[in-house]
């Protein structure tokens, strides 16, 4: 026996392995024609894949079934969703053709595998307007089977599990993708067990450095913490199992990458994040008496710790648009500090970790959450099927929509409205009708005027006040915040201009026959330079608005005007080179790339110690940018295959380089507060400053400082310093430029 079929037979066992535990991991009831359907699924599409394997050198037919056993066992989904994951790759990447399984499984499986492939390529596409339409496409599939989009996730949640055996490069595409568009597909769903994993996992690969450091501290801090926990648990436990409830109190660290984003974005280092875990109190409970029984909990955990009378949060009452139900509270726990405690029956808890699947479960129950689903869908078409939806500015809405949370508003008769956090009376009067919203000059809130732009809170009773003389104003779309108000405010000006520039181009053509000129192209160049507008349509809109004085155009004046100009030099005088650039022994790029010219992104300005990546660009070499920088997310997921990898080269020399990094600080005014800072950073550390600009205002200041720092390091004392200097001060490193 060679030492190849010794593998081979192993492998077959892991395979059966594999298959056994799929089999037990479907909890709904599985007959016997189901199960015959499942073995003819896997062994067609383990025929089919036989002589593939993935990158670490496992049989290829591994993947298909670790996904259909997470589409079973973590997001509770049924048979047909089985033999969906267990072919999902096959139409794309075998012989097997979608006609074969739909003689075999029938239309709906053919259907699913159909969407599941044209969806697959969606972000192999270099072109990110391409990548925004096959995204819309993706989405519009969720109207046709929602399954599809929740065995997608399923693959992409194995594929991130198993995203060590590919090249960092690959890492880098995959999880950003998944960080950009999944994490936030799967929270929007409601399922959030999924979406903290996706999340963990690409942060492991995008801040590799940072996940470590949290991973260690949350283990370092593991005793302390599971001890303060028990503290805050046994008396209330106590006091439920007297009441006699059945219950179960979990504490838990929250997600690494929650921790790491309260980090950054409270500007607080690690023993200084307060809620590093949530308790959660899950009670097994009688349908009827679901909601009373959470608030019973509520009761009895304050009775031994007061709450914070801002922090509650009752989803049991109104559910969220993707079923979400819990109540949440936050309570003075011993020592003084403040504990998260979630309450919710286990039917929530169920709902939560798996979302609409779930809810499919127990849909004959809870037909609201069904329409909370049915709600949701109905949005996402509307904005589809929307004749302006352009697909760039779609995936900016949509995305939006994915993070923001929600509010809940009241008509004057007292129907509930859901819109997004931030929502302005403006989106609401859109919310109602279109009509509505483009007359709209105001609204009544609970009785007390308030203009177009106010933002909305929860609970407000809005009366929308309109005239008939209203028109919209581009300026609304600078606040609104639904895609629904954005979009069509959009299609008002596009069908405006449209019938403005049949008029303009109708002045403009009487003007040219007056004046015994011919109408063309040229003519028209020198009109737009004379106005420094961008298209004709521009010209004809606001000629036809009268932005532009017809009476006072003179055209002949004007061609004569460019012609006598002394032409001016399209080609910019060579630029000095930018001071950035460093010669190449700071930055190590990655193999192919090693000899390619590079300079350091303004957008993000990185220094020794910061996480880095190159990104090709047209014409420039490598930029290299911050992995933590605002537009890293979208460079990669959206043109991942000009992302290189790149290293600071931990080089003496390099050390002695001085690498400019700008700090903000701000605070509340106080006098000497300049000389406060400048004192630090020039007498106390000896760095120095490129420049300082401070402004004041209201009592409050705010301020951009430039510092040559040589590294993260340095930078961080010289922030920790002026930050213990005085309680008034906030500093922060900045991002943008
Ligand atoms: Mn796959």
């Amino acid at each position: 026996m060679s030492v190849k079929e010794i593998n081979i037979e192993l492998e077959n066992k892991t395979i059966v392995k594999a298959y056994r535990s799929l089999l037990k991991s479907i909890r709904r009831e599985v007959t016997k024609g189901d199960k015959k359907l499942i073995r003819e699924a896997f062994e067609l599409s383990l025929e089919a894949h036989k002589n593939m394997r993935r990158k670490s050198g496992e049989p290829y037919i591994i993947h298909p079934l670790a996904v259909a056993q997470i589409c079973a066992e973590e997001i509770g989904l049924g048979v047909t969703s089985v033999i969906c994951a267990l072919l999902h790759d096959t139409v794309e990447d075998t012989d097997i053709t979608l006609d074969l399984i739909k003689l075999k499984f029938g239309p709906k499986v053919a259907l699913i595998i159909d969407g599941l492939t044209k969806i697959s390529g969606v972000f192999d596409q270099p072109d990110r307007s391409i990548q925004a339409e096959n995204f819309k496409k993706m989405l519009l599939t969720l109207s046709d089977d929602v399954r599809v989009i929740l065995i997608k996730l399923a693959d992409r949640l194995h594929n991130m599990r198993t995203l060590d055996s590919m090249s960092p490069k690959s890492q880098l595409k995959i999880a950003s993708e998944t960080a950009y568009v999944y994490a936030p597909l799967a929270h929007r769903l409601g399922l959030y067990g999924l979406k903290s994993e996706l999340e963990d996992l690409s942060t492991k690969y995008l801040q590799a450095e940072n996940y470590l450091f949290v991973k260690m501290k949350l283990n370092e801090t593991k005793v302390q913490r599971n001890r303060y926990i028990k503290n805050f648990i046994d008396p209330i436990a106590e006091d439920m199992r007297k009441e006699g409830f059945d219950f179960e109190i979990k504490g838990r660290p929250k997600s690494i990458h929650s921790i790491l984003q309260k980090m950054k974005t409270q500007n607080v280092n690690f023993e200084e994040v307060y809620d590093l875990f949530a308790i959660r109190v899950i009670v097994d409970s009688q349908e009827v008496n679901e909601k009373s029984d959470c608030w019973k909990m509520y009761s009895i955990i304050t009775d031994h710790y007061t709450p914070n009378p801002d922090r509650l949060r009752d989803w049991v009452s109104t559910p969220k648009a993707n079923g979400y139900e819990s109540l949440h509270t936050t309570v003075m726990g011993p020592k003084g500090r403040w504990v998260e405690v979630q309450i919710r029956t286990k039917r929530m808890d169920e709902i939560a970790e798996k979302g609409f699947a779930a809810h499919w479960k127990y849909k004959d129950n809870n037909q609201a959450q069904d329409h909370g689903l049915e709600g949701w869908l109905a949005r996402v078409r509307e904005i589809l099927e929307s004749p302006d939806s352009n697909a760039m500015e779609f995936l900016d809405d949509f995305k939006l929509a994915l993070y923001s949370e929600e509010i809940f508003v009241f008509t004057p008769k007292g129907d509930l409205k859901k819109l997004p956090a931030g929502a302005t009376v403006l989106d609401f009067a859109f919310e109602i009708h279109t009509y509505i919203g483009e007359k709209c000059i105001g609204a009544k809130l609970n009785n007390k005027l308030v203009p177009l732009n106010h933002v909305l809170n929860n609970g407000d009773q809005v009366e929308i006040i309109s005239s008939g003389k209203q028109k919209p104003n581009e300026e609304w779309l600078e606040f609104v915040v639904t895609a629904k108000a954005k979009s069509k405010i959009r299609e008002y000006f596009k069908q405006l201009k449209l019938k403005a520039s049949v008029l303009g181009k109708e002045i403009l053509e009487r003007k040219f026959k007056t004046a015994k000129l011919p109408f063309n192209s040229e003519s028209l160049y020198v009109l737009l330079k004379h106005y420094k507008l961008k298209t004709v349509a521009d010209l004809y809109f606001q000629l036809a608005n009268e932005t532009i004085d017809r009476t006072k155009l003179d055209i002949e004046a004007v061609l004569l005007a460019d012609k006598n100009k002394v032409s001016e030099p399209i080609i910019p005088v060579a630029k000095s080179k930018p001071q950035s650039v460093l010669p190449n022994d700071a930055i190590i790029l990655s193999e192919n790339e090693a000899n390619m010219e590079y300079s350091f992104a303004k957008c993000c300005s990185p220094i020794p110690g910061d996480e880095i990546f190159g990104f090709i660009t047209v014409g420039e070499g490598v930029k290299i940018h911050r992995i933590s920088c605002t537009n890293a997310l979208a460079l990669m997921s959206n043109y991942g295959y000009r992302i290189i990898k790149a290293k600071w080269a931990n080089s003496e020399k390099t050390n002695q380089k001085a690498f400019l990094s700008s700090i903000k600080v701000s605070g509340i005014d106080s006098v000497g507060i300049v000389s406060i800072i400048t004192d630090i950073i020039s007498k106390q550390l000896q760095v120095n400053m490129r420049s300082i600009s401070i402004n004041s205002h209201n009592g409050m200041f705010d301020g951009n400082i430039m510092l040559e720092v040589h590294d993260t390091r340095q930078l961080e004392t010289i922030m920790s310093s002026i930050k213990s200097a005085s309680e008034l001060i906030t500093v922060n490193r900045v991002d943008l430029s």
